[in-house]
């Protein structure tokens, strides 16, 4: 399934003179209401590193969304669109003392944990917090595994919630997270036998969690593979395995026990794109006689699109006629990459051609499409002298969607 882009987002990116990267405020909030709709019961808290941009953050909080967060300023942040501390959890398993001072007197009391040490530290600078301990996955069947840096073994699990109790903590929940961009509904399967065995063994030493965070992960669906072909995460199928999950461990404990889900990218990737423009598109020979066309923008990983060496975004070049058909003599093979001195700086690492106009000059304007995730982020002060990207907030009805209601 290709993605429509919005005649929202596709009148803002027109009318721009000069790069940006635009959100559509009303896409972004039709994502949210749609999958708190699939989940129910499931409180939704967004994972504000995939977009903190205020505009964004205030909408959702408006909707009744919380926030996970991973540092102090994340934390101020997620506060400072009017969100209770009680909806703001420090979901970050890695964290200084003072870190963890500082969340306890902005109010926090829900803390990740995955190791006894760091729950030494809770209780010392956040006596009396909720603690929530996060399951190691195995990370299989994403395109970020966010496997060995985070979560621990069942049997440490165990351990380290049975440490929170003895350390005057509540040992309040447990949580995965199955890796960033899952395309598989057994990694939430697989996920959930894991929560039921811990959730098991909890309960024989008399340690009842009253929540389960089922955490990020799910999938943005307008990314391509690397034949340019949609990438077609199965979502329906993981929305089902969710609400499955969730009955299954309700039924398992016999007691009221709350979920919790911490999408980030789902949210917002689908509903940003980045207005650029051509630098140039050459051909050069390489020593070894490889020979290639090579389409330099002036956006990249440094600025905007962190991720382009792992997912193919779909580009749409206004100024030139669409492609007809997969072979139009019109377009070419060409490599794309960014602006910077650095060779990581292209899609899909540089290996993976994809059709551009012949006709592309200098300044034509790119659009950059599903690009709303990791964008604000995941972006250098100023590699190679390139500025972050301007953000743009783009609101009001929807053209073309109100003319067919
Ligand atoms: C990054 C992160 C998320 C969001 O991940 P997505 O893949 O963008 O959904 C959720 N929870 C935690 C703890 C994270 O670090």
């Amino acid at each position: 399934m290709t993605v429509p882009l919005s005649p929202r987002l596709a009148a803002a990116l027109t009318a721009a003179p000069a790069d940006r990267v635009v959100y559509d405020l009303p896409g972004i909030q039709a994502q949210y209401d749609r999958l708190v709709a699939e989940l129910p019961g499931v409180q939704v808290r967004f994972a504000l590193k995939a977009c903190p941009v205020d505009e964004v953050l205030r909408l959702l909080a408006a909707r009744g969304a919380g926030f996970d967060a991973a540092s102090p300023a994340e934390i101020a942040q997620a506060l400072a669109t009017g969100a209770d501390a009680d909806r703001v959890h420090y979901g970050n398993t890695v964290k200084s003392d003072a870190d963890i001072a500082e969340a306890h007197r902005l109010g926090i009391t829900a803390f990740a944990t995955d190791s006894v040490q760091d729950v030494a530290a809770i209780a010392e600078h956040a006596p009396g917090a909720r603690v929530f301990c996060r399951l190691a996955t195995s990370g299989e069947g994403a395109l970020w595994g966010l496997n060995r840096k985070f979560g621990c073994s069942a049997d440490d699990a165990v351990r380290v919630l049975a440490a929170a109790r003895a350390a005057g903590l509540t040992p309040a929940g447990l949580s995965v997270h199955v890796g960033s961009q899952q395309m598989t509904g057994e990694a939430w399967q697989q996920a959930v036998d894991l929560l039921a065995d811990v959730l098991t063994r909890l309960d024989r030493l008399g340690i009842a969690p009253d929540h389960v965070n089922l955490g990020g992960g799910l999938p943005a669906l307008g990314y391509l593979d690397r034949h340019g072909n949609p990438l077609d995460p199965p979502l329906d199928k993981i929305l089902t395995l969710l609400r499955e999950g969730v009955d299954h461990l309700r039924a398992l404990t016999g007691r009221p026990l709350g979920f919790v889900m911490e999408p980030g990218r789902h949210l917002v990737a689908d509903h940003g794109a980045v207005r650029a423009h051509v630098y140039r598109l050459t051909r050069r020979r390489q020593p070894d006689g490889e020979d290639a066309h090579w389409l330099y923008l002036s956006c990249g990983k440094f600025n905007g699109l962190y991720e382009m060496d792992q997912v193919i975004h779909r580009l749409v070049f206004p100024t030139h006629p669409a492609p007809n058909g997969p072979d139009d003599p019109a377009y070419l093979p060409a490599v794309v990459a960014g602006p910077t001195c650095d060779s990581d700086d292209a899609y899909g690492g540089g290996t993976h051609p994809v059709r551009v106009p012949r006709a592309l000059a200098s300044g034509d304007p790119v659009w950059v499409l599903s690009a709303g995730a990791y964008a604000a982020s995941y972006t250098t002060q100023g590699f190679n002298g390139i500025r972050p990207l301007p953000q743009m907030c783009v609101t009001g009805p929807d053209p073309l969607r109100d003319e067919r209601h």
